[in-house]
């Protein structure tokens, strides 16, 4: 089964794609995290990607697509895949629509994870994951058990995204609001798009995840 987790930054997309990853043994498709990769190089598409991703803009369709292609190519037919944070424009939809039938996959479910905006500022700007596994915290909603130790790995550092200040966050709420919600009516033609309410609990966002997928 392949979906696509969509909704504004800080709806919780990676949260809940990360426990799919556990629950169902999908992979985790997040074009974010590949990029924040490759932004570590000290190349000039490394230098060009940090500079994208600090401002809160889009990185170019042609580089997120080929990123995709190329963790599907790795991919068994038997995995399923979780897109989060992709598509996010008309055109990556347009390509992942290619990418999938090249690989003789198709798309099953569209998440939707409904927010209030004004929520999301605060959920993203209080954020921080473990540096070791990548557990993601809170600093009001989600504390380690015991304060400054990863509850998963036990490791004491932590890390926050240099893009997650309240300037950025508004600038990429705009590109999603101008961008990549613009795509969701193209697959509500195809029946495949399901909403869940994002604001409520991670368990229950989960619940009402896992009801979509065995429905
Ligand atoms: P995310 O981790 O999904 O919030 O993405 C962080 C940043 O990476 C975004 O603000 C964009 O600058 C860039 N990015 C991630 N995914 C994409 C995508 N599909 N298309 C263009 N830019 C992206």
């Amino acid at each position: 089964m392949d979906i696509i987790l969509l909704g504004p930054p800080g709806a919780g997309k990676g949260t809940q794609a990360q426990r799919l990853v556990e629950h169902h043994g999908m992979l985790q498709l997040s074009t974010g995290d590949m990029l924040r990769e490759t932004r570590k190089a000290d190349t000039e598409l490394g230098h060009k990607v940090a500079d994208i991703m600090d401002s809160g803009g889009l990185v170019s369709d042609e580089i997120v697509s080929a990123m995709i292609d190329a963790k599907l190519a790795d991919m068994g037919p038997e995995t399923g895949a979780i897109f989060d944070g992709y598509p996010r424009t008309a055109a990556q939809a347009d390509q992942l629509d290619g990418i999938l039938a090249r690989h003789g996959r198709k798309l099953d479910h569209v998440i939707e994870l409904e927010v209030n905006e004004e929520a999301l500022v605060e959920r993203i700007t209080g954020r921080f994951t473990c540096a070791n596994c990548g557990a993601g915290y809170h600093d009001v909603f989600k504390q380690p058990a015991t304060p400054g130790v990863c509850d998963k790995c036990g490791s004491t550092e932590f890390k926050r995204r240099p893009d997650d200040n309240e300037e950025t966050v508004r600038k990429r709420m705009q590109e999603y609001r101008g961008k990549t919600a613009p795509i969701l009516p193209g697959y509500e033609q195809r029946g495949i798009v399901s909403r869940v309410d994002g604001m409520a609990s991670i368990e229950d966002v989960t619940h009402a995840i896992d009801a979509i997928l065995t429905r």
